[in-house]
């Protein structure tokens, strides 16, 4: 790097890579008082289901309020929560949260809940689970976990045997991201997902490129041979909806349905009846 250019470039990269080498530091020092501090909060994005019409559930989506940052994305943060470790403590709180949140929601509404890598090396994680279950008073059933293909990829082993205990207790698991990893097909063999969620980039490009609508089409034909439910993110416009309509797609997230919103306002989502008027089809 930096080589054809002069002494001076070099160094002004060293600085650049130090400022952002403290940042790093600065923003872990403070990530690790978050949870106690209470800086962290939840959205919840709703998903439609498109045969019935209604919301059937809500993704929580993880926040951080930073005292003088502001809001900081989960694209820069959980990163750092998993190379340091905190990832155990803040997963902890995003389980308890979503549960305790869904406890106040109807029985046919479900919560997904992100999950990292990392939290398959920590086996207490099933504990956490059940007892934020059983403290909510909320069926299991109610309850997604939402895992990446790349997570399966480094940490095979342990993710299977926690997601076979997370299946027998009641919950449910869905592949998220689909498309953007590797081997997807195999591990939908090996591995019992409900649903599949294609990820927003073919979702995007579907209605201008040919081909993605093919593959977009061709998952959701193989998902219903394999009696797996498939969900489309990142749905923005009305064309795009119609579109997953046709081909049969059970159930849609993005913008166009509803942004992320804190638990109040999913509460109020459940309770208009507007959406129904808006997306029937
Ligand atoms: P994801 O699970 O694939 O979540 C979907 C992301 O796409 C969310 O970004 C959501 O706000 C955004 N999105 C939804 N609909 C649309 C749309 O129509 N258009 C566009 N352009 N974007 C849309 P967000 O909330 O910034 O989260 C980013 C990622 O951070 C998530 O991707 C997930 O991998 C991770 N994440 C979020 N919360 C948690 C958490 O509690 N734990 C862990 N481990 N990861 C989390
Ligand atoms: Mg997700
Ligand atoms: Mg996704
Ligand atoms: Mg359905």
């Amino acid at each position: 790097r930096a080589k054809k250019a002069g002494p001076g470039t070099v160094r002004f990269f060293e600085e650049a890579d130090d400022k952002v080498s403290r940042d790093r530091k600065a923003l872990q020092a403070d990530l690790a008082g978050a949870v106690a501090r209470e800086e962290l909060f939840l959205v919840f994005q709703p998903f439609l289901d498109l045969d019935e019409n209604r919301i059937t559930g809500f993704e929580a989506l993880l926040r951080w309020q930073h005292p003088s940052r502001g809001l900081v994305p989960p694209s820069e943060f959980i990163p750092i929560a998993e190379e340091t470790g905190l990832i155990h403590e803040i997963g902890e709180w995003v389980i308890r949260r979503a549960c305790a949140t869904l406890k106040d929601w109807p029985d046919d509404i479900r919560v997904a809940v992100n999950f990292s890598a990392a939290q398959f090396h920590n086996t207490g994680i099933l504990q956490t689970i059940v007892q934020a279950l059983a403290d909510a008073k909320v069926a299991p059933a109610r309850l997604e976990i939402e895992i990446t293909e790349s997570m399966l990829l480094s940490k095979y082993g342990s993710a299977a045997s926690i997601l076979n205990a997370l299946l027998e207790l009641g919950a449910t698991v869905a592949l998220d991201d689909f498309g953007t990893g590797f081997s997807s097909l195999t591990y939908l063999r090996k591995l019992p997902f409900s649903r599949i969620k294609i990820d927003q980039s073919f979702i995007r490009d579907m209605l201008v490129q040919p081909d993605c609508a093919a593959i977009v089409k061709s998952v959701i034909s193989l998902a219903r041979d394999l009696d797996i439910e498939v969900v489309a993110e990142g749905v923005e416009t009305t064309d795009q909806l119609d579109y997953l309509r046709q081909i049969n797609c059970d159930e849609v997230q993005g913008y166009l349905i509803g942004r992320p919103v804190s638990a109040e306002g999913a509460q109020a989502l459940l309770d208009t009846k507007k959406l129904r008027a808006i997306f029937a089809a």
